[in-house]
């Protein structure tokens, strides 16, 4: 915070009790009927400064926009309570709020990184913190995991179930290595959101989202977050990365994701129960290498992914019985899946990662990322069908 503009008093949401379900708490936490209208839905407000008093004193909880405004701290309070954390702050993308928590370590910090981390975050790794000494590890080996770890670390980054390889890696373990190590852990918890999985309850002290992705829900903002399990010295860090280097949510960024949290629930269950039936109805499939998804039985984290999640989400990969070029045209064949980056919308995506990734990428040439929208599995199922026929 600077001089300028005090810490901003929590607005409390009326008739929410702490202990609501996450459901309900995603309709109503940092929310209120409007005391002067009556107005049920928030208003945006976009200013950007706020009124003193005759004395020279701030007249509410705000001071200037980059330091906060109502509607950033409603989607903070939502998203804090919807993760079991004290305190959030939300960026303006994902890639924004997971530059904060790296530029919150000390110089010279030492990270340990899934090794097919989002690739976006090994770009900020590798060329935008030089200065940090990152290792990449299979993390669902747990030797490896305790080896990268042994020398000491001050954070361990998980993403589970990993982008595009939907690889599970245990929280609960991971999070005992970690702090064995003396290093904090962040878990990126985009692709399960807080309504299938919450890591602050196995142990994780941040907690980091692509907002831009279901909690947005309909690719049409983007934003980031960052969940702490205390408001402690790392978060007062990220925090004033967040407000000294205005990488801040913009207030109707804000209302549409604190928006979008409200069907979260019901939109995410329904793209898994999607999502899942199209892995099953592929899997085994002839023109098919392999089915990417925790869902089904023989998925190496399968039991992991039930232990530590209430569902198995809405993304899966395709591994197609063929090279770069044939998978390209099976994704070109699709009409009703949509050709695109990105993930979490209310509409089908297809991406063949490695045409994105670039020729040093990880990741097979003859996969395609599925992000399940909204669709009728029935149409999607068909859609995918033909595609693959040829
Ligand atoms: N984390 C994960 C798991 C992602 O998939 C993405 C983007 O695809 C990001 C972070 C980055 O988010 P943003 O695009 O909002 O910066």
């Amino acid at each position: 915070m600077t001089q300028d503009s005090p810490s901003p008093a929590p607005t409390s949401s009326r008739g929410v009790d702490p202990d609501a379900r996450p459901t309900t708490r995603a309709v109503h936490v940092g929310l209120a009927p409007d005391p002067t209208t009556g107005a049920v839905a928030p208003s945006i407000s976009l200013s950007t400064t706020f009124e003193r008093t005759s004395e020279g004193a701030l007249r509410g909880a705000f001071g200037y926009g980059r330091d906060g405004h109502p509607n950033r701290l409603a989607l903070e309070q939502a998203v804090a309570s919807l993760e079991g954390g004290e305190v959030a702050a939300c960026f303006a993308s994902g890639l924004a709020a997971i530059d904060a928590v790296l530029r919150a370590l000390p110089a010279g910090a030492r990270v340990v990184a899934p090794s097919d981390v989002y690739h976006g975050t090994r770009q900020l790794l590798v060329e935008h913190h030089p200065s940090l000494e990152t290792t990449f590890v299979d993390q669902t080996d747990l030797a490896a995991l305790r080896a990268a770890l042994a020398g000491g670390a001050e954070l361990l980054m998980i993403e589970t179930p990993s982008n595009p390889a939907l690889d599970v890696t245990d929280i609960l373990l991971a999070v005992g290595l970690a702090h064995a190590a003396g290093a904090l852990c962040a878990v990126d918890n985009t692709w399960m959101t807080p309504i299938f999985q919450r890591p602050i309850e196995l142990g994780a002290d941040l907690v980091i989202h692509s907002s831009t992705k279901y909690f947005g829900g309909h690719s049409d903002v983007s934003g980031g977050a960052v969940v702490a399990a205390r408001e402690d010295e790392m978060f007062a860090r990220i925090r004033a990365v967040q407000t000294h280097a205005g990488a801040s949510a913009a207030p109707f960024d804000c209302w549409l994701i604190r928006r979008g949290l409200q069907t979260l629930d019901c939109r995410l269950r329904a793209q898994t129960q999607t999502a899942g039936e199209i892995a099953r109805h592929f899997h085994g499939h002839p023109r098919l290498e392999a089915v990417l998804y925790p869902g089904l039985e023989d998925h190496p984290g399968h039991h992991t992914s039930i232990r530590q999640a209430s569902g198995f989400g809405a993304m899966l990969s395709l591994c197609v019985r063929g090279d770069r070029a044939e998978t390209t045209a099976v994704a070109g064949r699709c009409r009703l899946f949509t050709r695109a980056t990105s993930l979490g919308g209310v509409e089908s995506l297809i991406e063949q990662r490695v045409l994105v990734e670039g020729d040093d990428s990880p990741t097979p040439p003859n996969l395609l990322r599925l992000s399940i929208g909204l669709e009728h599995v029935d149409d999607l199922v068909g859609d995918l069908e033909r595609a693959l026929g040829g």
